[in-house]
């Protein structure tokens, strides 16, 4: 069952997408099925629920990892807390993008802005250039989700790999340590018991280590003799 949507329906504004459309696999799974909150389903039933996603417009996200994938929402732009969180704090990529950007062909759109209605995060605008109105996707902001594609009935919206190369996380443990890495967190992940004293002086330390010049780095890494601290700068690199 999709958590935000059963949530909004408490208070009589749940969209009509379908509810029981939310999967979850692994140990995730199992734990919500022994408490009665979802239901076992086969593969056949998982590609069924797929294509209803789909005819729904709906967005369909799955962990970001390659392997031991948890679970793949079906998300709408009016229930679902993620996208909206990425329709208010897009520029914060609170839902990470895949590799493909929409590309919007000029000469033949006509300027319908259906594209702009179904965009579940205000990522398509309409701007001027060059005195001229044209259809534009804020590529900042774009989660290469496809909705719009399949709502431009001109045929007008084509998905293009984008320029910069997006890598997904191999797997939950690796996707938290570049999360960490990217947000200059990764001291606190490590020791992240701040009411220790010990974790909290470790963290300032690591922090103020990763925080050096390469060289500076593998001077600390010579003189600590840390395989543990090479394999940490190493990432960081
Ligand atoms: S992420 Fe979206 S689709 Fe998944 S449970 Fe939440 S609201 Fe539902
Ligand atoms: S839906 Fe297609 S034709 Fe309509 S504004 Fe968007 S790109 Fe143009
Ligand atoms: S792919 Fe289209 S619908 Fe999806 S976020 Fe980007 S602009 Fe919006």
């Amino acid at each position: 069952m999709c958590y935000w949507r059963h949530k909004i329906e408490h208070i009589g504004l749940a969209c009509d997408a379908p509810m029981d459309i939310c999967m979850t696999f692994n140990n995730t799974a199992n734990s919500l099925i022994k408490y009665d909150f979802a239901k076992r389903i086969d593969a056949s039933e998982c590609k069924e629920l797929l294509h209803q996603a789909y005819e729904s417009n709906l967005v369909q996200c799955g962990e970001n990892v390659r392997e031991g994938v948890n679970f793949i929402c079906n998300c709408c732009g009016c229930c679902c807390e993620a996208m909206l969180a990425a329709k208010k704090f897009g520029n914060m990529h609170p839902v990470q993008t895949i590799s493909f950007i929409p590309n919007i062909d000029s000469n033949t759109c006509v300027k319908c802005e259906q594209c702009i209605k179904a965009c579940p995060i205000g990522a398509i605008n309409k701007v001027l250039k060059d005195d001229y109105v044209v259809i534009k996707v804020d590529e900042e902001r774009c989660l290469g989700c496809g909705v719009c594609v399949r709502n431009c009935h001109k045929n007008s919206i084509i998905l293009l790999k984008r320029k910069e190369k997006i890598i997904t996380p191999s797997s939950s443990v690796y996707r938290a340590v570049l999360m960490a890495i990217e947000k200059g967190q990764l001291q606190n992940l490590i020791f992240d018991n701040e009411a220790l004293s010990s974790h909290r002086a470790m963290a300032a330390i690591l922090s103020s280590i990763l925080k050096l010049s390469p060289a500076k780095k593998l001077m600390t890494s010579d003189q600590l003799k840390s395989v543990y601290l090479d394999k940490l700068l190493s990432v960081k690199k």
